[in-house]
């Protein structure tokens, strides 16, 4: 699922494609996609406005346009974004569609259906509003990569925290745009247990934590994004991925220490760690934590990935058949690196 480093790329690919074009409107085929308003007065709204602006804030993109109305996509699990001639081949996978004055399209291709537009309303202040006077992004947490997002701000708000240092930083209240990928990553990085209790930690290791989860942010950025299962931008794949140290890495050596790397389960989201880099203090290992390290030992074989399972066995979207028809012509072919496969 892309994260703040896809999503960022993501951004600033579709920024050059489309700054200064002019919005013909709008259509979907999948009216569920669209949050509000409804698709026509969507379209109607959007018709002859100007793309002032495209940003990123936490998951979320924000497309500007030149009477202050905001168009905001998620992409979710597997939405891409591509910008094409309104001749090019069309796709099953695309359910909304922008077409722009230049005779180009920009086109969502989503497998899954998950992914979701919305018309909001900037404001003075800098926020967005939708209907209601309701901001969707004010109860996210800071902007990891913002200037003032500095140490002291992490402490302060790791202050008073009793959660697991894994299920807190994927809390998007807590901190914006970090998921399974860059938690993982950021914590083998820091060194520190996923089943941490953040409250237990000392000034160096906030630090250190600190440091890990922006330089991994950095570094996905500058490498564009993890494509792992559907993530492509504009641009094509990213190539994190094969510079991940343990997420979806279960079994293979830990970068630093050559033992293999474990998997646990907490809820319904896989977390990936050394246990030897990533030690779990004494006083911290309780009896619950205990039944998830054993469940860790027992788990190291790589399992298939979501599309690889048969239909119903935790599959929902289009069925494997359905998905390889519909892969090419717009998505650029997946070169298979070390971590493209394996266990989620
Ligand atoms: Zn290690």
């Amino acid at each position: 699922m892309p994260e703040l480093p896809e999503v960022e790329t993501i951004a600033r690919e579709l920024r050059p494609l489309i700054l200064g074009e002019r919005l013909a409107g709008f259509r979907t085929d999948w009216p569920r996609s669209v949050r509000h308003p409804e698709p026509a007065l969507f379209s109607a709204r959007v018709a002859g406005r100007r793309v002032e602006r495209v940003e990123r804030r936490a998951k979320w993109i924000l497309v500007d346009l030149d009477d202050g109305a905001v168009i905001a996509i998620q992409v979710k699990m597997t939405g891409q974004l591509f910008v094409l001639p309104a001749d090019a081949p069309a796709d099953p996978h695309v359910h909304l569609v922008f077409p722009l004055g230049s005779g180009r399209e920009l086109r969502i291709r989503d497998v899954r259906k998950f992914a979701r537009v919305a018309l909001y309303e900037r404001q003075p202040g800098g926020g967005i509003v939708g209907p209601g006077g309701v901001d969707p992004l004010a109860e996210i947490g800071p902007e990891p990569l913002a200037p003032d997002f500095t140490v002291a701000r992490f402490r302060e708000r790791l202050r008073g925290r009793r959660s697991r240092l894994k299920p807190l930083l994927l809390d998007q209240s807590f901190l914006a745009g970090v998921g399974n990928i860059y938690a993982d990553e950021a914590l083998w990085r820091a060194r520190l247990h996923p089943l941490r209790s953040a409250a237990t930690l000392r000034p160096a290791q906030e630090r250190a934590l600190w440091i890990a989860i922006r330089s991994v942010l950095t570094e996905g950025i500058e490498r564009r994004g993890s494509s792992i299962d559907d993530y492509t931008a504009p641009g094509g794949d990213g190539e994190m991925q094969e510079h991940l140290a343990v997420y979806q890495r279960t079994g293979t050596p830990c970068p630093r220490c050559g033992r293999p790397i474990r998997r646990i389960v907490l809820g319904i989201r896989s977390t990936h760690f050394c246990g030897w880099c990533q030690r779990l203090p004494a006083a911290e290992r309780s009896a619950g934590n205990r039944a998830l390290l054993a469940a860790a030992r027992r788990t190291t074989r790589r399992g298939p990935r979501w599309s690889e399972l048969p239909t119903g066995a935790g599959a929902v979207g289009a069925r494997p058949a359905a998905r390889r028809k519909g892969k090419p012509d717009t998505a650029p072919a997946r070169a298979g690196g070390p971590a493209a496969g394996g266990s989620r």
